[in-house]
């Protein structure tokens, strides 16, 4: 298996090759030549697995460069139940017959990310050991993804992780998940300003290539191959969990920012899992829904990005959308290349006269989006109805996907975080807090770790150059 890049530009890599950069050095994304395809008997045979034997079935496929046995033991050390909570990894519970919810936030932060970013951390370590070399993760978070990295990383030999996060701007829990932990390799640097001032120190930094290089200073982001690849392993589980046999289709709804989590659906579906539909949702922040509908991607400016209650999707535009707009034009490099090359440009693109937009449906996608009156109302609803409490993002793709629902599909949405997270739309929706899950119980009263700066690139590459010197 060897990857190139969606624009074209990349001679093919292997995994390994592949695995700690973030884009390709044309500013394209990396895919895999092509997709492996199963064959039935292939699916007749991972009906029965767990899922640490279904990953590393999935895995192989994609990963040709890292000894079977050490695959195996990676993937063996990810997907515990000490660390996701239970036996399945990700169990379906069945809200009524047909209607289904996968859950996929069991891991350390409550999050899906958990999934894909512990066998990261495994798969870094793992790779990092093999050159003997080191790596500084620099990212920029206001949540969810800043945690889960952290959380994947902690205690990793030859990783260090420097988060950005702006000060006093993110909710007590996730300020406490964070700032909590006391790993020496975990630095928690609190910015004096919104989160756009860390991310644009983020940019500052990458950008400066000499620094970057001299620093080993790599990425986390959700455009990561490795973090799709993970993730297309619980789709396979939750159709097995879902059906009795490999004839039947279903559909999947995912609550959708960045398109990762739906990417991996997409590369499930085109290596033959029977999936009817990709419901694609969205909050308010419906760039994705829009160009489902009308063939028009139009990413938003900063100041048009709306914060709302299911923040983890609150996106402007959607940083692996190009993985499949490659397939959708037939990997044509060049396309991609020039309707990326508008996207950079701050402009929009519109397929809506081409062939390609009649094509949107061979792909099993529709879509569609929510707002936090509906997102208040299907948390309600699905409490009532099923004595179940989910999340504000879940609760979109509730919403969403029931909308797309079919008689004789059974449909399976994706819950993507634990309502806890989330207590005051909770308290909104049913009247009283989400108990938290063990362990989570006194979060907020745990000493913290965390450096205060100013949003000062010159002051950040200093803190980064003193800690690298100073540990080991
Ligand atoms: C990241 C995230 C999403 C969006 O997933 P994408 O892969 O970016 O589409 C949805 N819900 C939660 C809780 C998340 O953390």
């Amino acid at each position: 298996m060897r990857y190139i890049s969606t624009r074209g530009g990349m001679p093919p890599k292997s995994f390994s090759e592949i695995l700690l950069s973030g884009l390709s050095p044309d500013g394209g994304l990396a895919i895999p030549e092509t997709y492996p395809q199963i064959t039935a008997a292939e699916l007749d045979a991972w009906r029965g697995l767990n899922y640490q034997s279904l990953a590393f079935e999935i895995l192989s496929r994609f990963v040709d460069d890292i000894p079977a046995e050490d695959l195996r033991r990676i993937i063996d050390r990810t997907y515990t139940s000490e660390i996701f909570g239970n036996t399945d990894i990700t169990p379906l519970k069945t809200l009524e017959p047909g209607l289904h919810i996968l859950g996929l936030s069991n891991g350390p932060t409550l999050a899906f990310k958990d999934i894909a970013m512990q066998l990261l951390g495994n798969l870094f370590q793992y790779q990092l050991e093999k050159i003997g070399n080191e790596l500084n993760i620099l990212g920029a978070t206001s949540g969810d993804t800043g945690s889960s990295a952290e959380y994947a990383m902690r205690g990793k030999r030859g990783i260090r992780v420097f988060m950005l996060s702006p000060l006093g701007k993110m909710s007590r829990f996730q300020t406490a998940q964070m700032f909590s932990l006391q790993d020496k390799n975990i630095f928690n640097i609190a910015i004096r300003g919104v989160f756009d001032d860390c991310q644009d120190i983020v940019k500052a930094v990458s950008n400066d290539r000499a620094f970057k290089q001299a620093h080993r200073i790599g990425t986390v982001n959700s455009i990561n191959w490795a973090r799709i690849v993970a993730q297309v392993v619980y789709y396979f589980k939750g159709y097995f969990a879902a059906t009795k046999n490999n004839d039947e289709q279903v559909s999947f709804a995912v609550p959708s920012g960045n398109f990762g989590n739906i990417c991996a659906g997409h590369v499930a579906r085109m290596m033959g899992l029977p999936i009817k539909h990709l419901i694609l949702a969205t909050n308010e922040n419906d760039v994705l829904d829009e160009f489902f509908k009308t063939g028009i991607y139009r990413p938003r400016t900063t100041t048009e990005t709306k914060h709302t209650s299911s923040p983890s999707m609150d996106i402007s535009k959607a940083s692996n959308f190009e993985r499949f707009i490659s397939d959708l034009t037939s990997r044509n490099a060049n396309q991609v290349a020039e309707l990326w090359a508008e996207v950079d440009n701050g402009k929009a693109f519109d397929l809506s006269a081409t062939p390609f937009f009649e094509k949107i449906k061979d792909y099993g996608f529709v879509s569609g989006n929510s707002n936090h009156a509906a997102r208040i109302a299907t948390i309600r609803e699905i409490y009532q109805k099923y004595h179940v409490l989910v999340d504000t993002h879940t609760a979109d793709g509730l919403k969403v996907g029931q909308a797309h629902r079919e008689a004789d599909i059974p449909l399976i949405c994706l819950e993507t975080a634990q309502a806890a997270k989330f207590a005051e739309s909770i308290i909104e929706a049913i009247g009283q807090e989400p108990k938290r899950p063990a362990g989570f119980e006194n979060l907020e009263d745990l000493p913290q770790r965390y450096v205060v700066k100013d949003a000062d690139v010159q002051a950040i590459k200093a803190y980064i150059d003193e800690q690298c010197n100073a540990s080991v």
